[in-house]
């Protein structure tokens, strides 16, 4: 933890933001820049699509990824996970945490810096060494995975994150299918390596599907909700289902 900053996000307005900790961080101090006044206008180019302008505007134009920046976070979405445990008080002092799909390394920060004293994140893509936390590159699918974190961690864990998001394919239907897909998996994994009492969290879309998921989720977690943080952006039927006193693989 190197610095305590003001912000005037939602999630900044209550109470001081300290910058992350991790290699790359902004410097202890820096401003946040999180209210912008002036907006970003893109001239057309010829060399991007529309989509792929449309996207630039909105980076170049969101408080959160100015925030993120500012504060040395390594992603907006770090706010989202910052939201959810502020509400849910998921990361507790001492606890083991296992974050998958890390990359860039946001939400891995926040474990850190909230506390947590093992955090493990897995990704299929490299990512920057966070400091307080281990990165492995692989397939959180891959059978040996379970075996590989829990002995990373020195234990079963306390919390199991996923923040993953398969490529998107622009067909709305198929890629609801497949992030769904991909929490109930998550969610079979986090089964397996949760010690009892543990909590799971993990992104879907709203769009009736993860009522599936809900039903083992019900079963085997004392509680289940549904939340949007602020951060998610309001356009998007991202919402994170949040199951908190894990009962064991068996109840
Ligand atoms: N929470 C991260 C942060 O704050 O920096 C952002 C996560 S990003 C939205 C989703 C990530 O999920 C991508 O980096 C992607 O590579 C990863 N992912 C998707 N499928 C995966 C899989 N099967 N195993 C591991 N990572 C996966």
């Amino acid at each position: 933890m190197t610095g305590v900053q003001t912000c005037a996000l939602p999630i900044c307005k209550a109470k001081t933001v300290r910058s992350a900790s991790s290699g790359g961080a902004a410097p202890a101090g820096a401003t946040t820049g999180a209210t912008r006044s002036l907006t970003v206008t893109l001239k057309k180019s010829h060399k991007k699509t529309t989509s792929q302008q449309a996207w630039l505007s909105r980076q170049l134009n969101d408080p959160y990824v100015a925030a993120a920046k500012a504060q040395g976070w390594r992603s907006r979405a770090a706010f989202k996970l910052i939201e959810l445990d502020d509400k849910f008080h998921l990361i507790t002092k001492g606890s083991r945490v296992v974050d998958l799909g890390a990359a860039p390394g946001g939400w891995a920060q926040v474990a850190v810096q909230r506390g947590a004293t093992k955090v493990v994140g897995v990704d299929l893509l490299p990512i920057d060494p966070v400091s307080g936390a281990e990165m492995i590159v692989g397939d959180f699918n891959d059978p040996e995975m379970p075996g590989i974190l829990t002995e990373m961690l020195g234990g079963k864990a306390d919390l199991v994150l996923s923040d993953m998001a398969p490529n998107t394919t622009g067909h709305a239907a198929t890629d609801h299918l497949r992030i769904i897909a991909l929490a109930e998996l998550a969610l079979e994994f986090a089964m397996e390596i949760l010690t009892p009492g543990g909590a799971f969290v993990a992104k879907v879309f709203q769009g009736g599907t993860e009522k599936n998921m809900l039903v083992p989720m019900k079963r085997h977690f004392a509680v289940v909700r549904h939340a949007k943080p602020p951060a998610s952006r309001k356009g998007s039927s991202e919402q994170y289902v949040v199951a908190t006193g894990f009962k064991g693989r068996h109840a």
